[in-house]
């Protein structure tokens, strides 16, 4: 390769040597500015290469960071809102955040020329979230500080990564080590003679069992260091809530998931960390360090970039339609051996946020795919019928002086649901005069700060309002809780956007107890709740509730206020359109597996996805090793 590149570059590049770092391929070179000046130089060297190739200047050809500040700030429009400059000498990189990147860039990438050029720090443009996320704040401090034992990181996985094989393989095994027949703890090992790959590793956040509760690793009779990578779908805990385990005990490799997916995950790591050594009688399995630890081996990837993870491996991600930075995974594996497909959660339905999930793959062979909603009765109604009634439930309980505790997912639904009311504020005729308080809670808060710093995977109309100052997080009906909660319950009629979604703690459980025999209140649930939840006990009618009080002893908290299901809003597919996803995907696959999903609704999709679409369909259950070439 290094011979290839020296001949590639005009000797006035001044080459100096190349790297492998992660799956990336850096060259290094003394003159960058005789390398932006043919613009093709680039290409030419990707597809010699056929590699993700980093240009970068040789440290020695660095201007000192303080000179190379001023030329930046010099640059760049102060309308661009700089308001970090940091510089990384260990990746010869500058981050630049900003409120208006496309400022940084400038027309055609002109200004960023000019910084390359004039300084030769390579840019790393990042966007400021317009509301202020210490997570976000935290992630890239974390970064920056810890980039020299990243760097080792990734030049020991680069090396890793390039070594080839000494025999190719011939053979793809799929072990199913949690989620199969359930919804929770989600995680699969990819199997080859060469490479062993986890995708998701979850937990179930409602069963307080252990042997319920984390993934069968125990299982893959191989131990957490001799594992290649991790591949992250998502930041629910369900797929990434075990994954600093591993890092405990014994795993040092990489993850792969998309930049938010990175920021969303550690966020919701840190909080289940906390609630769970505060339960009485429950630890958690790891630190906030372990979380740390993982944040440094994250290695992230936008959707639709290919990724060598190995010698053999091609992974890239596509949108789900989810959540924020949701990914479906795509493993290209052993030139053309096999091709898989798992959906991780995913949409194919229309959302406020979302693009629907993506359904076009260049192969596929074999599909996972969630059945969360796979039941043949699991129709949800049409999204108009189901806003309006959420607003309209939201005006009789405000009528009568009480409270709405809508439970739900920090990171996912509470986004959807806050454009819902937004919009019901504005057109439901119902809701037009009412002036009552929107309550936002902590994290719910957080979660959205942090999709204004990722405007490009929302859905465009959501993108260009957070573009032009007009945050729909950021709407006057929403309220921070800054206050106890016990004021809030006390005081005037109010909507309240509380997690965990499935009432198993945090603020919805508090709320609850205090609403709970209100008459005038309504608790009003918008998203899934899984069998073992309380949520689904709730609204399943049970009326008494034994609950553990703050003395430790155990009280009974009666049920008397309105309880409402508003289905629709969900961010997984019903089952028509889990249907329609799988007939209209492109190519049509040779056999589909279901999972994540109740033990009915992963047999039932299955045996309707045979019979519809005249392929092999079934639902392995937990322990299943299944051979897929
Ligand atoms: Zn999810
Ligand atoms: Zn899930």
């Amino acid at each position: 390769m290094e011979k290839k590149v020296s001949e590639l570059l005009p000797a006035a590049c001044q080459f100096t040597k190349l790297e492998f770092e992660g799956p990336d391929v850096v060259v290094y070179m003394r003159s960058i500015q005789s390398f932006y000046a043919d613009e093709n130089l680039i290409r030419k060297l990707a597809a010699a290469l056929r590699k993700r190739i980093i240009i970068r200047s040789d440290p020695s050809s660095l201007l000192p960071a303080e000179e190379a500040k001023k030329i930046i700030e010099s640059v760049v429009p102060p309308e661009a809102g700089i308001n970090n400059l940091a510089f990384n000498a260990d990746f010869c990189e500058v981050n630049i955040e900003a409120m208006k990147p496309g400022l940084v860039i400038g027309k055609g990438g002109m200004t960023l020329k000019q910084i390359i050029t004039r300084t030769s720090w390579t840019p790393k443009i990042l966007r400021t979230p317009t509301m202020p996320s210490r997570t976000i704040r935290g992630v890239r401090d974390a970064l920056i500080k810890e980039s020299g034992d990243r760097k080792k990181f990734l030049v020991t996985l680069g090396k890793k990564i390039s070594s080839i094989p000494a025999a190719k393989s011939d053979w793809v095994k799929v072990t199913a080590l949690g989620g199969f027949k359930e919804v929770g703890r989600t995680c699969m090992l990819v199997q080859t003679p060469n490479d062993k790959i986890l995708i998701d590793c979850g937990i179930n956040p409602e069963s307080t069992d252990a042997q319920k509760s984390f993934p069968y690793l125990n299982a893959m009779n191989l131990s957490l260091e001799q594992l290649d990578a991790v591949i992250l779908t998502h930041a629910h805990l369900d797929h990434c809530g075990f994954i600093p385990y591993l890092y405990a005990y014994g795993y040092d490799g990489p993850i792969y998931c998309t930049p938010p997916t990175r920021d969303l995950a550690v966020l919701l790591q840190f909080d289940y960390v906390d609630i769970l050594n505060k339960t009485p009688g429950m630890t958690c399995p790891y630190t906030k360090n372990d979380v740390r630890k993982m944040m440094s081996r994250m290695i992230v990837r936008d959707y639709e970039e290919v990724t060598d993870i190995s010698s053999e491996i091609k992974l890239t991600f596509h949108n789900a339609g989810h959540i924020l930075g949701s990914s479906m995974v795509h493993l290209h594996i052993g030139e053309g051996l096999h091709n898989l497909v798992y959906t991780g959660d995913m949409k194919y339905g229309f959302t406020k946020l979302f693009d629907n999930c993506h359904n076009r793959f260049p192969r596929l062979e074999t599909l996972f795919m969630e059945s969360t909603y796979g039941g043949a009765n699991d129709i949800s109604p049409k999204r108009n019928d189901a806003e309006n009634r959420i607003g309209d439930i939201c005006a009789e309980v405000i009528k009568k002086g009480g409270k709405v505790l809508i439970p739900v997912f920090a990171v996912g639904r509470a986004q959807e649901l806050m454009l819902v009311l937004e919009e019901q504020f504005k057109i439901n005729p119902n809701l037009k005069d009412v002036n009552v308080p929107v309550y936002i809670d902590g994290m719910v808060l957080e979660a959205s700060a942090i999709h204004t710093a990722y405007p490009e995977y929302l859905k465009h109309n959501v993108q260009r309002r957070i573009l032009s100052n007009d945050s729909p997080f950021e709407s006057k009906i929403f309220e921070p809780v800054k206050q106890d909660r016990k004021e809030i319950v006390a005081g005037p009629p109010a909507i309240l956007l509380a997690p965990a979604g499935m009432l198993s703690g945090g603020p919805s459980l508090e709320f609850l107890k205090m609403l709970a025999e209100d008459p005038n209140s309504a608790l009003l649930f918008v998203g899934y709740q899984s069998s073992l939840s309380l949520g689904r006990k709730i609204q399943r009618g049970l009326k008494e509730i034994p609950t553990l009080g703050d003395d430790g002893r155990i009280n009974t908290m009666k049920i008397n206020l309105r309880v409402e299901t508003v289905e629709g809003f969900s961010g997984h597919s019903d089952r028509l359109q889990l249907v329609s996803f799988a007939k209209h995907l492109s190519p049509k696959p040779e056999r589909i597996f279901t999972c994540h999903g109740d033990e009915t609704k992963c047999d039932d999709l299955s045996r309707a996805l045979s019979r519809y679409l005249n392929l092999e369909s079934r639902a392995p259950m937990n322990l299943d090793a299944i051979r897929l070439q």
